[in-house]
């Protein structure tokens, strides 16, 4: 930038800190740099969408009338993101991480799982999530801890994650002294066996059990995983003992979650059980709303009411036909209406055979693999177990509408990129390997019978 074009931006800069406020001028101003002005439009790069947005609703005004005092001919500014910024701050961010890391020596980056936009005033709330909601802002509005833990269950794609990445947010966005973790089970898991080989055990330990919020997410991969219920039993008594409060979601409750340490069970009830349902029509017409907001789309009522009353399983299915519809409508530069949004989700669920269950999937695979069911929801790795079980992987992504998380749960809890992993690789052999090809059809005409 030429001298006098930073001197302007100083300029601005200087205006809104004193408008908005020290505290909140580092939060929000920090990060962002000019990139152009022409034609009254003054163009100011972000690190990403969510600040965009946030500035232009919370500071639009005050921006352009900094920007005035400097510009007298700007008329508007615009947001748009810089890969650079994002990169600066993801930097910054991995940077103050790397402190605890050098010292612990193993613990990367948590905030990497962190979506940004999953923050609680996003989280449309119905009867369905009340009180998971309300327990939620109830964690993050007090210091002390008044139950503990808080488990949140119910089936894949709720909001379980949500909430607890939502409670993170806000606290990282309040400057909260309090030093908050969120972690899948399967990474406290990897972490703790990493630590475990490298002799940092210590260092796993004192880490873990010097959180103020932990927020540890799918805690039902442990089921059936001893050795790590013992280590997580630990880190949870020592974190409950100090106080310190734990959020934990799973896909059952806590006295249904399978095999798991009685005392750890106990332990889990002992604080608050709260059970996220399938939302209602009313909470998915509003979440429907706020998604399509989101993504800057102005969608007329009756098309939303239309996608409401199609899809009413979980709020994940909800947000994928949500852009099915626009990306249809964007696919055939057509408007949005009624018939295409019935158009697009017709089209879609005709291309999934919805009625084929992953159950008979399942059975079609033990039976012609001859290996039981329990060896196929293993973590085992052997060829003899692990190629039935891509095979059946492969055989849900293209019967079953169900999500990639959603086959992984299915299949002993495994991480969603298994999946994905396991249909690219078999689709990819199929391909060359004639063999291959007659045995799945072979299996395909048997689960379409
Ligand atoms: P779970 O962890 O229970 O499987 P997620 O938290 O991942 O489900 O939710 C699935 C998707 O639905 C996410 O994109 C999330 O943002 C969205 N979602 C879930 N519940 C709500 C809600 N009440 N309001 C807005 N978005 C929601
Ligand atoms: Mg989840």
């Amino acid at each position: 930038m030429k001298k006098a074009q930073k001197d302007v931006w100083s300029g601005i800069l200087h205006r809104l800190e004193s408008t908005v406020g020290e505290d909140r001028f580092n939060l929000w101003f920090r990060n962002i740099e000019p990139i152009t002005f022409s034609e009254g439009t003054l163009e100011i790069g972000v690190p990403n969408l969510f600040i965009g947005e946030w500035l232009e609703k919370h500071f639009g005004d005050v921006i352009i009338e900094a920007a005035r005092h400097e510009i007298p001919e700007c008329k508007q500014v615009r947001f748009k993101v810089v890969a650079k910024l994002f990169k600066k701050v993801r930097e910054t961010q991995l940077r103050e991480f790397a402190g605890v890391a050098e010292e612990i020596g193993f613990v990367s980056d948590h905030t990497a799982e962190i979506r940004s936009d999953m923050l609680l005033e996003n989280f449309v709330v119905g009867p369905c999530n009340r009180f998971a909601h309300a327990a939620a802002m109830e964690i993050i509005n007090s210091t002390s801890t008044k139950f503990n833990p808080l488990f949140l269950h119910g089936g894949v794609g709720l909001g379980k994650t949500h909430i607890l990445q939502g409670i993170w947010n806000s606290l990282q966005k309040r400057r909260s002294k309090r030093k908050a973790i969120y972690v899948s089970a399967e990474r406290f898991a990897n972490e703790y066996v990493f630590a475990l080989r490298h002799h940092k055990l210590d260092s796993f330990r004192h880490f873990y059990r010097n959180i103020d919020v932990l927020l540890i997410d799918d805690v039902h991969f442990l089921r059936n995983k001893m050795g790590f219920q013992e280590e997580f039993f630990h880190t949870y008594n020592s974190l409950d003992s100090a106080n310190k409060q734990v959020v934990m979601a799973s896909d059952t409750h806590p006295k249904l979650i399978g095999k798991f340490k009685e005392a750890l069970i106990n332990r889990f009830v002992s604080g608050m059980v709260i059970k996220l349902e399938p939302p209602d029509f009313k909470t998915r017409v509003a979440i429907l709303r706020t998604k399509a907001k989101q993504l800057r789309k102005v969608i007329n009522p009756d098309v939303l009411r239309y996608i409401a009353d199609t899809v009413t399983g979980n709020v994940r299915e909800l947000e994928g036909a949500l852009t099915t519809v626009i990306a249809y409508a964007s696919l055939s530069k057509s408007k949005i209406t009624l018939s295409l949004a019935k158009q697009a989700l017709e089209a879609t669920s005709k291309n999934k055979r919805n009625d084929i269950s992953i159950e008979k999937i399942e059975k079609t695979i033990l039976k012609h693999f001859d290996v039981t069911r329990a060896q196929l929801h293993s973590s085992r790795r052997t060829k003899s177990i692990s190629y039935p079980r891509q095979i059946a992987m492969y055989l849900a992504r293209k019967y079953t509408s169900l999500s990639t998380q959603e086959i992984a749960d299915y299949f002993g809890g495994k991480n969603h990129t298994t999946v994905l992993f396991a249909d690219r690789k078999v689709s990819r052999l199929r391909e060359k390997d004639v063999e291959l090809d007659a045995l799945l059809k072979k299996l395909e005409q048997q689960i379409t019978a």
